[in-house]
């Protein structure tokens, strides 16, 4: 298995929209971490499959969960088991969708549970049936969406990375775990803005509860913006497309929607309301990169 590649690079932009508030940004380029497991996902599930030790791994996600996809392609390269539990029995005699069927090809073993279950699995009794219905009773277990205290660990090497570099780094916040860890690796005089792609105000909260998690308490500088989700978690309304078709088309990057877009979106709005002073230095944190299909 190739080594991943880090620090990622951090690579300046020309933008007018920018330039033109004596606003400088940079696109923090984690998609390039490593080929098989791009951006942050890497940085949140290899220290968890490191600490794994060979047991087989049991995750929790929907049926188009970048965190189910991105953990059955770290089983497969670094040799260990993987189960999803995926929401929606409903799901398990339709053909397979494109994100479910790579995740199969990667050899992880899918398990269906009704959604009523699903929502339920955080509790000891029900994990534990679900854990003996499986034979995994030996498993390490990764939350729904990988943010557990070693993975939030794992995202503060990308703010140390960052150290000297930036003012302020944006990044997008699914769990806050990526937020949480990048926010604890800056220096002092930096700060972390987390761009919401889900509805419902509960990032700031989850963020602090996760710093607590991996860290003992609050960490870093940091805030959570609610205003770019543009109407929940997988929503690309026309403008955002525009955008970032706009984006791609300006600086020859692949914009991966779902997150980047919307937080390229989110600086870009920002910078034009006059958010930023001149002379701030922006970092955009480019978590991941378009599916291939
Ligand atoms: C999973 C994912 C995120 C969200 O990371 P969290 O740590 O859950 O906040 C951001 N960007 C991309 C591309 C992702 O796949």
């Amino acid at each position: 298995m190739p080594p991943p590649q880090v620090p990622t690079p951090l690579e300046p932009v020309e933008d007018p929209r920018f330039d033109a508030r004596g606003i400088t940004l940079s696109l923090k380029r984690d998609d390039l971490i490593h080929p098989h497991l791009v951006g942050n996902k890497w940085r949140k599930l290899a220290p968890n499959l490191t600490a794994a030790a060979g047991h087989p791994l049991v995750t929790f996600g929907g049926a188009y969960s970048n965190h189910l996809r991105a953990t059955a392609a770290a089983g497969r390269l670094l040799g260990v088991a993987t189960t999803g539990v995926v929401r929606g029995d409903e799901l398990a005699d339709r053909p397979r969708n494109p994100s479910l069927a790579r995740c199969e090809a990667d050899g992880m073993r899918l398990h269906f549970v009704d959604r009523s279950t699903y929502r339920r699995k955080d509790e000891p009794e029900i994990r534990a049936a679900l854990l003996r219905d499986l034979g995994e009773e030996d498993a390490y277990l990764v939350p729904e969406g990988g943010s557990n205290a070693l993975a939030v660990q794992g995202c503060a090497a990308l703010g140390t990375e960052l150290r000297g570099h930036a003012d302020v780094v944006a990044v997008a916040c699914g769990t806050g775990g990526t937020l949480a860890g990048l926010a604890a690796g800056l220096g002092p005089d930096q700060r972390a803005l987390g761009v919401s792609v889900l509805k419902g105000g509960f990032l700031t909260g989850e963020t602090a509860r996760l710093q607590d998690t991996a860290f003992g308490g609050p960490r870093g500088r940091w805030s959570v913006t609610d205003r770019f989700h543009c109407g929940g978690y997988a929503r690309v309304p026309a403008a955002l497309e525009a955008f970032a078709a706009d984006f791609e088309q300006r600086h020859g990057l692949a914009v991966e929607r779902l997150y980047v877009a919307k937080t390229l979106w989110a600086l870009t709005v920002l910078a034009e309301e006059g958010a930023f002073p001149a002379g701030t230095r922006l970092t955009a944190v480019v978590t991941g990169a378009p599916e291939p299909y």
